[in-house]
């Protein structure tokens, strides 16, 4: 028995026992809460409390917008560029330095590195800009970019769409973690007219493959959900449940983004209307009651108002914050100031501490020079000291 906390839902109650929920229940949970999501909610709440105690987390990063040409097209994606548009970025390797010895200043502790998919598969302006850096692949150059950013006293996290096993690989020897969205596991979605139907990189099935070699390669994965895209609530559920058979096999997904869809004006989906917050607020409890210990993140600066009241829902994380640059993905949301996401927090019941870009239940994953070189800034509980971060 986890909590002394009896519930009419009998499912909640097991639960709350310690035992795991079935996807079965999980539908019909999501039903009943439909008008009464209180049980659910607090639930979730005492789940998160249980395992991430008072705590909420985040990582000081900067954000490194390597290249943003990218072969695919999703349907709600602003941070793909097109050639000769203003916000292209094609970052050159002495950028890469420039930024990270900013970031360092700046007291950071993630480089976080982001790229379209594959950009030199489609466009020109991507292998002259590789070539020109000495590079034949994207992959090639964030290996080399890893290397750097390390000696610079950063840790690299890289979100570059699929990647092969290979790549994966080498970039394992320097990335602390690593990132790759599922977005959603219903191969409805790649349908005619619907959001991924434009990006096979995006189809689950290859998604799926990159994540399970990630776990054969015992990657600390971070991956999640993008939430209001026109799935349903059971497609949302199969996905949380996907993700959890890869981490019951690997034990390697240390966190569920959960991102609240946003339109945005130059899209396809521009008249797509934003996640619903009660529906969002569902999502993430169902996600707390399927994997009680998973560290679970939205970003705030995708809820101005309202972030901190996910706290009761079953979040433990804020995710990458960066004082210095701006959210690529998503510009039109600026990240708050760390100083009001701690008074948020505050308020809240809980103390916001810095992490490092890997959780500290997954430092045995990583080699012990990327340990060492951490141990230097670790506050003794692996996460960052606070003399450093603030
Ligand atoms: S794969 Fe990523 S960068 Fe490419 S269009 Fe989709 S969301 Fe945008």
């Amino acid at each position: 028995m986890l909590s002394n906390l009896t519930l009419d839902c009998e499912a909640l109650n097991t639960v709350l026992d310690g035992k795991e929920i079935q996807k079965q229940e999980c539908y019909e949970l999501f039903e009943l809460s439909q008008n009464a999501p209180e049980e659910l909610f607090k639930t979730a709440n005492v789940l998160r409390n249980i395992n991430h105690k008072k705590i909420v987390t985040f990582s000081k990063k900067a954000f490194f917008n390597i290249a943003n040409l990218c072969r695919d097209t999703c349907s709600y994606c602003t941070y793909k560029a097109e050639p000769g548009e203003s916000k292209l970025s094609l970052m050159s390797i002495s950028d890469v330095k420039v930024l990270a010895r900013l970031a360092k200043k700046f007291r950071c502790t993630e480089a976080l590195f982001v790229t379209g998919e594959r950009p030199e598969q489609t466009f020109q302006e991507a292998r002259d800009w590789l070539k020109e850096e000495g590079f034949s692949s994207t992959a090639e150059y964030l290996i080399h970019a890893s290397e750097l950013v390390l000696k610079e006293g950063l840790f690299p996290h890289t979100n570059a769409g699929n990647l092969t096993k290979t790549e994966l690989a080498q970039l394992k020897k320097t990335n602390v973690s690593m990132g790759l969205m599922l977005e959603n596991v219903s191969e409805r979605l790649t349908e005619e007219g619907m959001p991924h139907h434009g990006a096979p990189s995006k189809y689950p099935k290859p998604r799926l493959a990159v994540l399970q070699n990630a776990g054969e390669l015992g990657i600390p994965m971070t991956t999640g959900l993008l939430v209001g895209i026109g799935e349903t609530p059971y497609e949302i559920i199969d996905s949380i449940f996907a993700i959890k058979k890869l981490h019951d096999k690997y034990g390697h997904i240390q966190e569920i983004i959960l991102q609240n869809f946003q339109p945005k004006s130059d899209t396809l989906m521009n008249a797509h209307p934003s996640a619903e917050e009660n529906y969002f607020k569902t999502v993430v409890a169902l996600t707390r009651i399927i994997l009680p210990q998973m560290n679970i993140q939205i970003p705030p600066n995708l809820s101005p108002s309202s972030y901190q009241s996910f706290l009761s829902v079953g979040i433990n994380d804020w995710g990458g914050i960066s004082p210095l640059t701006p959210d690529y993905v998503n510009p039109e949301f600026s990240w708050p100031e760390i100083k009001n996401i701690e008074k948020n927090s505050s308020k809240a019941g809980y103390d916001l501490k810095a992490r490092f870009p890997i959780y500290p239940e997954f430092f045995d994953f990583v080699n012990s020079d990327l340990r060492e070189k951490m141990a230097e800034l670790n506050d003794g509980d692996s996460l960052v000291k606070e003399g450093y971060w603030r």
